[in-house]
């Protein structure tokens, strides 16, 4: 069926990680899909890729450039969505990945959008306040072109926040010349943000793992969970298992790794990762190898930090019962074929962490209408949706006798290949 396609240069080696995971993934679904198969091809290449140059005057007076990236992945179902990523590793290939997850989960859930993704490749720790402001707005001038309100909105990622989306939204907004707050979610409140967003990543991660919990019977309530990563995602499911009765016996963040068997004081990490940039350094727990880290006894591994983590051989060693990816990628699929046999549930990304997309969602939805709601009727509805699409995935992989992840892709590859044969190709 492949016969007519040709290979992209930007594609080549096509299989460099972790583009190549994705294209995997969706390999799989193929079998799935029926007839809608004969488009799949579409979703094996993104759609659309700027990549920018962005140069700023740093603080010393020099002249530095960065190179950044916005890739459409898809469109078929409504404008793109998805993060923008600052991080020293930060590659085109990485960013069509990233944006190809971003096509799936907004389907997945069955939001209106397309999938995007884009980022700047610096370590956002080595710079000012001032010059980040400046990367931030020459990175969103120059990718103003193919951005906008019904276009494709932007929110954070890794190394990115709410003043980061502020920037943003100041620069757009400058340059077409009017207030455009629903060009990028994740913003201030204050700036047309949305009540509730800044935690909905780590409530729908919990979310995830209390639906996967329930007809497993493995009650949050007492459970061990393991968090790798403590940013946005990991630091905030971590609070909201301790909220529900889960004692986070194990953290690990870009420079430290630690566990305390009597179950970590996350309020207390939390205000120590605030204070002091990371883990390391707090007392409320003891460091341990990182082979440790991946061997500890839990109910619940939540790997909250960048893809390519569960690799076959941490597959191998891990000692829970289920995986909640709270990152983008986490699992390889070699690894995943490894959990399935070790009979280890995983919760994928393109579900457990789509809360935040969904509330950002919300938030694009508030400021088109300029009506905002209340945190309670955010955190309802983002309850409804994630716990809906739960439901129809995990019935669906019983049906069909496949992984949460095949049955979450063949979803979401029916939604966007259903509108892609109806829309029908141009001219
Ligand atoms: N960066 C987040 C994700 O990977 C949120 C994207 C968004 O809100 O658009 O899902």
């Amino acid at each position: 069926m492949n016969s007519h396609h040709s290979s992209l240069s930007y594609l080549d080696p096509a299989r460099a990680e972790p583009w190549a995971s994705f294209i995997e993934q969706i390999d799989r679904v193929a079998p799935h899909l029926g007839p809608l198969s004969h488009w799949l091809e579409t979703l094996k290449r993104p759609k659309r890729i700027l990549v920018v140059d962005v140069p700023i005057i740093r603080d010393d007076g020099s002249i530095a450039h960065y190179e950044g990236y916005r890739v459409q992945h898809n469109l078929s179902r409504g404008p793109g969505k998805g993060g923008v990523r600052f991080h020293p590793a930060v590659t085109l290939n990485e960013v069509m990945a990233l944006a190809g997850w971003m096509t799936i989960k907004n389907a997945a859930l069955g939001l209106p959008f397309g999938g995007a993704k884009g980022g700047v490749r610096i370590d956002p720790r080595g710079f000012s306040r001032a010059e980040l402001e400046r990367i931030t707005r020459r990175y969103t001038s120059e990718i103003g072109i193919v951005i906008g309100p019904d276009k494709d909105i932007p929110a954070p990622d890794v190394g990115t926040d709410q003043q980061t989306m502020a920037w943003m939204m100041d620069t757009y907004s400058v340059n077409v010349g009017h207030t455009a707050s629903g060009v990028v979610t994740g913003k201030p409140v204050a700036l047309g943000g949305s009540l509730g967003r800044h935690e909905a990543t780590g409530r729908g991660v919990y979310i995830a793992a209390r639906e996967a919990g329930a007809r497993l019977g493995v009650p949050i309530d007492g459970a061990r969970v393991v968090v790798q990563g403590f940013g946005n995602v990991g630091g905030i499911a971590a609070r909201i298992f301790r909220e529900n009765g889960a004692k986070v016996i194990a953290l690990q963040d870009a420079e430290a790794t630690i566990a305390n068997p009597l179950g970590i004081d996350i309020p207390a990490a939390l205000t120590h990762a605030t204070a002091h940039g990371s883990l390391s350094g707090f007392f409320g727990a003891e460091p341990v190898s990182e082979d440790d880290f991946w061997q500890l006894e839990c109910e619940y591994f939540v790997p909250a930090a960048l893809e390519g983590q569960v690799t076959p051989e941490r597959a191998h060693n891990l000692r829970t019962r289920i995986i909640v990816e709270g990152a983008n990628g986490p699992t390889t699929p070699a690894a995943d074929d490894i959990l399935r046999q070790r009979n280890i549930l995983v919760i994928p990304d393109v579900l457990a962490n789509a809360g935040g997309v969904t509330v950002s969602y919300f938030e694009w939805v508030q400021d088109f209408s300029s009506f905002f709601w209340s945190e309670e009727e955010i955190n309802a509805r983002l309850e409804s949706i994630m716990v809906k699409a739960f439901d129809a995935i995990w019935q669906l992989a019983l049906e069909r006798e496949v992984s949460i992840r095949t049955a979450a892709f063949i979803i979401a590859c029916q939604r966007v290949l259903a509108a892609r044969e109806q829309r029908g190709l141009y001219p």
